[in-house]
């Protein structure tokens, strides 16, 4: 179990998001340009939705435990660096560990699962 002070608030603050288009570091096809990617992650922004996920240790071919079926990628959310603090509200640090959560969902059964991975 976490320290207190290691733990985020629950509920979590409502914050006003903004959504914009993946720039091109954001879409590694090199191992140089993943690590590129990887910086930004957490120090830029802390979620990425639909296109092209990043996977630190290899991709994730998740099943339905519902109904078998294959499941779609939708989002990852990360923690904000360490030294990035107060990047998604001042004041606030958006810190869950080491880790990217991946979002998948079913189209079959409407069924949203997570999987997590770590660098
Ligand atoms: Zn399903």
């Amino acid at each position: 179990m976490a320290e207190p002070e290691d733990r985020l608030p629950y509920p979590l603050p409502c914050v006003a998001m903004v959504l914009e288009n993946m720039h091109e570091v954001d879409v590694p096809a090199t191992e140089d340009e993943m690590d590129r990617a990887f910086a930004a992650f957490g120090s830029a922004y802390v979620c990425r939705l639909m296109d092209i996920p990043l996977f630190p240790n290899g991709g994730i071919h998740k099943k339905c435990s519902h109904c078998e079926e294959v499941m779609h990628y939708v989002a990852t959310v990360c923690s904000e660096d360490y030294d990035i603090e107060g990047l998604i509200q001042e004041g606030f640090s958006f810190i869950f560990g080491e880790a990217f959560l991946y979002f998948f969902i079913c189209r079959s059964c409407c069924t949203i699962e997570t999987e997590m991975q770590s660098t």
